[in-house]
C-alpha cells in the first residue's frame, strides 16, 4: 500500500500529508466515496459542518473496520456559528454528526471581515476550549490572511496548527505560505488541482507526460515537494486511486519551479477580505 508521509504539526500531533477532501460531495454519496477513499489507502478525510455531510464520513469510517485512531478526521466550524455559544454548541454537533469523541483537527472555516464586529478571537477562544478538553487534537484556521493570523498572536494562548488556504498552480500563495512557515503554521492547500482548471496547462501536460504520470498527479506531487498538506476531491474510484498514487516519483526542482511560474494570482473560490459565509 502507498505509504503518506507525514507532517508534523506545531504541537506535536502528525498529520497525513495527503487526505481526501469531501466538498460538493452529496451527502447521499458521501459514504460510497469515503469508503472507496479508505480501501484505496488515504487516512485523513477534510470535511466541514458546511458541506452537509459529516454524517456519511462518520458512517464511512465505522463501517471501514479501522480503528478511529487510525483515520484523521478535519471539520470546520459554520459560518453561522462564531458567537461562543453557537460555536461551542456547533462543536457538539460536529462530533455528534461525526459519531466520534474528537475530531483530529477542527478549523474556523472563514474570518467573514464584516460579520460578528470582525472578533473572530472570541471564537478562537472557543476552540481552544475543544483543544484544552481534548475534543480536538489539534486546531487550526481557514482563509485567514497574515493580519488575522498576527492578530491572533497577540491576543491569542495557542497558535493555529495548520491555516487551510487555496493554494494551486495558477494561486501559489508564496508570501501567505511564507509567512505562515515563519510562524510555524502548517499550510493545507484547498482546490490543489483547481477544481480540475490547471490540467489543461501545456506547461504540466509535458511534465506529466515525461514524468509517465497523470497532469493531476503532477500538481498533486508538485504541492507535495513545496511541503503543503493536501486533499483532492474525487467521487470518479479511478481518480481517488490516481491522487493517491504519486509516492513513487520524484519531479526535479525546474519542473516544480516552473509550475509555480504559471502563477496567475487567480482565485477559484471565494476571496477571504470579501467573504461573509453567505
Ligand atoms: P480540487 O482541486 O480537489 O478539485 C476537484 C475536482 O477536480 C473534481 O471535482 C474533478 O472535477 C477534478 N479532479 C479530481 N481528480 C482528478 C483527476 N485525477 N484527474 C482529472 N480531474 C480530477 O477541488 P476542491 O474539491 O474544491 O478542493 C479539495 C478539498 O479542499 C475540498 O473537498 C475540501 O475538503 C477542501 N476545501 C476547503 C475550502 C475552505 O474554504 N477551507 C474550500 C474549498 C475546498
Amino acid at each position: 500500500m502507498t505509504s503518506i508521509p507525514d507532517i508534523t504539526l506545531n504541537n506535536g500531533q502528525t498529520i497525513p500529508q495527503l487526505g481526501f477532501g469531501v466538498f460538493l460531495i452529496e451527502p447521499k454519496d458521501t459514504a460510497t466515496a469515503v469508503s472507496r477513499a479508505l480501501k484505496a489507502g488515504y487516512r485523513h478525510i477534510d470535511t466541514a459542518e458546511g458541506y452537509g455531510n459529516e454524517a456519511e464520513v462518520g458512517e464511512a469510517i465505522a463501517k471501514s473496520g479501522l480503528d478511529r485512531g487510525e483515520v484523521f478526521v478535519t471539520s470546520k466550524l459554520g459560518n453561522d456559528a462564531h458567537e461562543p455559544d453557537d460555536a461551542r454548541r456547533a462543536f457538539d454537533e460536529t462530533l455528534k454528526a461525526l459519531g466520534t469523541e474528537y475530531v483530529d483537527l477542527f478549523l474556523i472555516h472563514w474570518p467573514l471581515p464584516d460579520r460578528y464586529g470582525g472578533d473572530f478571537v472570541q471564537t478562537w477562544r472557543v476552540l481552544e476550549e475543544v483543544y484544552r478538553d481534548g475534543r480536538a487534537r489539534s486546531i487550526g484556521v481557514s482563509n485567514f490572511q497574515p493580519r488575522h493570523l498576527r492578530r491572533l498572536h497577540g491576543e491569542a494562548e495557542i497558535i493555529p496548527a495548520v491555516n487551510q488556504i487555496e493554494v494551486n498552480p495558477h494561486l501559489t500563495q508564496d508570501e501567505l505560505r511564507g509567512f505562515c512557515a515563519e510562524h510555524q503554521i502548517a499550510v493545507e492547500a484547498w482546490s490543489p488541482l483547481g477544481r480540475g482548471g490547471v490540467l489543461a496547462e501545456p506547461v504540466i501536460q509535458s511534465i506529466a507526460n515525461r514524468a509517465g504520470k497523470t497532469p493531476a498527479q503532477v500538481v498533486l506531487r508538485w504541492h507535495i515537494q513545496r511541503g503543503d498538506i493536501v486533499f483532492p476531491k474525487s467521487v470518479t474510484p479511478a481518480r481517488i486511486k490516481e491522487n493517491i498514487d504519486i509516492f513513487d516519483f520524484e519531479l526535479p526542482a525546474t519542473d516544480v519551479e516552473d509550475i509555480t511560474l504559471l502563477n496567475k494570482n487567480e482565485r477559484t473560490g471565494p476571496d477571504p477580505d470579501k467573504f461573509n459565509g453567505r
